[in-house]
């Protein structure tokens, strides 16, 4: 039998080490050799974190939840060695009833794993793991390829950025090959700053070598031979197993040289985050992993045709470049099947807040957010009534249960002032002071902002200031308008992504929540 245990930060974070510790502990116990036993194997997130630490016991199938050393003799000698379940370790679904397996589980019922498909199920520090999963199939189909050939797949995939801009993906490897400058570069934005957003993590974490083939596919198709994983600071895990991979496949010849035996080559580092949400943006990380001042500058010229040391730059975020082998080794048509016409595939979600169930979900672009908020997540959390959805991290807009049957891709939020971003998505109930909400965003932007241009640096100040003061009985006359002439001058002028933002959550909560805002200011304290 093999066990798998979640080892990601999360349930690391709720002792999942100590579960590992004792279950290979509880199978010496009964045995010379604990392997005779059971295979106690880690992985990486399975997502539905606040339930970890998760243990799977395979072949049956059978899944537990929130479980503790003390738990471990119980599952070696029951479970592992008769085959007999124990109940209070599994899920409880909406019916009160014990189920097995994931499949049965509510939370993973509804989903559709391609960026997260081996996630809990691999070891993320063994790369033989990763072989027998078919991993760099599709970078050693690649370097048989031409790059029109591989281009020509991504672009048919229609896969977007996941990061948050939606930009094709194949668009930009497009571009970036046809410049004939060298060197170029390829680089990977692991530099999640969203609170409350961790897909990117826990893809580096659980399926470190998935992102290093994606990247490995993007140089050969754009003909680079050095990479960069930019990997926010605090995301040591991450690190750790980036590095660790990285090291696994150049001892291979995965990549190194030689890319799987080709005359490609290929070196890849990884770069620790400069510690600013604002690093987040393509030309600050640029400049943060040349070694400057994580700065954005002026988009007068793209990234792509003058990024890391003014060479031609491919930066992919971590879920984009998890979903390219598969796109390399299944066709840019089956990926394109997937989804809606213009966002294809899946995308992966931090649901977190006042909803039943939290943690991560894939589900195909164009999910309502009503499946995602009460099928998947399970309903508001003490059957409290839902008020809003905040989407796309701090620059994101919140959205309110008028448009719950909203099909969530690019499109369909930008078009009611809200924004994919990168996945974030914080469900709030009937208690959440709307004016409130964005004064906490607004507020957090304001730390965030490098206060290179004006627009960002003056206007975020005075758009929390004008919000503090309605929240706190000292709102006048004229404030909204006020806000809305700010949050609109921020859109227009600001040098870079982060200023143009900003306004959303304050403009989509006047949007559909001006009555909050008009009750504050008539009911002064
Ligand atoms: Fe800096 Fe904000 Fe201007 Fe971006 S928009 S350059 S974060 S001040």
């Amino acid at each position: 039998k093999q066990i798998l245990i979640c080892c990601g930060t999360g349930c690391r974070a709720n002792g999942s080490m100590k579960v590992v510790e004792a279950l290979n502990e509880a199978a010496r116990e009964q045995g010379a050799d604990a392997r005779v036993i059971a295979d106690v194997k880690t992985t990486g997130c399975n997502g539905f974190c606040e339930n970890g630490p998760i243990v799977k016991i395979l072949p049956d199938n059978l899944v537990y939840y929130k479980v503790k050393p003390a738990d471990a003799k119980e599952i070696i000698e029951k479970t592992v060695q008769s085959g007999e379940e124990i109940p209070r370790l599994m899920y409880k679904d909406d019916t009160g009833t014990r189920v097995r397996s994931q499949e049965e589980n509510p939370f993973y019922a509804h989903q559709h794993k391609v960026a997260l498909r081996h996630i809990g199920r691999i070891d993320p520090e063994n790369i033989e793991d990763y072989l027998k999963e078919g991993g760099y199939e599709a970078l050693k189909r690649a370097v048989s390829m031409t790059s029109d050939e591989i281009i020509t797949e991504v672009e048919k995939s229609g896969l977007r950025g996941r990061g948050g801009a939606g930009f094709p993906a194949g668009r930009k490897w497009r571009t970036a090959a046809s410049y004939e400058h060298f060197p170029k570069y390829v680089a990977c934005n692991g530099d999640e700053g969203d609170p409350g957003a961790f897909m990117d993590r826990s893809i580096l974490e659980g399926d470190p070598h998935c992102v290093i083939e994606g990247l490995a596919i993007a140089a050969v198709a754009v003909g680079a031979e050095e990479g960069f994983f930019y990997i926010r600071d605090e995301y040591d895990l991450a690190v750790k197993h980036i590095k660790k991979a990285i090291q696994d496949a150049e001892e291979r010849g995965i990549i190194g040289e030689s890319v799987m035996g080709s005359s490609h080559r290929l070196k890849l580092s990884v770069v620790r985050g400069g510690g600013a949400f604002v690093c987040g943006e393509s030309t600050a990380l640029m400049a943060s992993i040349e070694g400057r001042v994580g700065e954005p500058r002026a988009k007068y010229i793209r990234s792509v045709q003058r990024g890391l040391w003014n060479q031609p730059t491919v930066l992919n975020n971590v879920e984009t470049l998890a979903n390219i082998p598969v796109i390399i080794q299944e066709g840019g048509d089956a990926f394109a099947r997937i989804g809606t016409k213009n966002s294809s595939g899946t995308k992966v979600f931090a649901l977190v807040g006042k909803v039943k169930r939290t943690g991560l979900v894939e589900v195909p672009m164009g999910t309502t957010l009503r499946h995602l908020i009460y099928d998947i997540g399970g309903g508001i959390l003490n059957n409290r009534a839902f008020k809003a959805v905040q989407t796309g991290g701090p620059s994101g807009g919140c959205i309110p249960e008028s448009m719950l049957d909203l099909e969530v891709d690019f499109d369909s939020l930008a078009e009611y002032g809200a924004m994919m971003g990168s996945g974030g998505m914080i469900v709030m109930d009937d208690r959440s002071c709307m004016v409130e909400v964005a004064r906490y965003y607004t507020n957090f932007l304001c730390e965030e902002s490098c206060g290179k241009c004006t627009p960002c640096r003056e206007g975020l100040r005075r758009t929390l200031e004008i919000l503090t003061d309605i929240c706190e009985g000292r709102g006048r006359e004229g404030d909204i308008e006020l806000l809305e002439r700010l949050g609109h001058a921020m859109q227009d002028a600001s040098l870079c992504s982060l200023g143009k933002t900003a306004a959303n959550p304050v403009l989509t909560t006047i949007q559909y929540f001006r009555e909050e805002y008009e009750a504050h200011i008539r009911e002064k304290r």
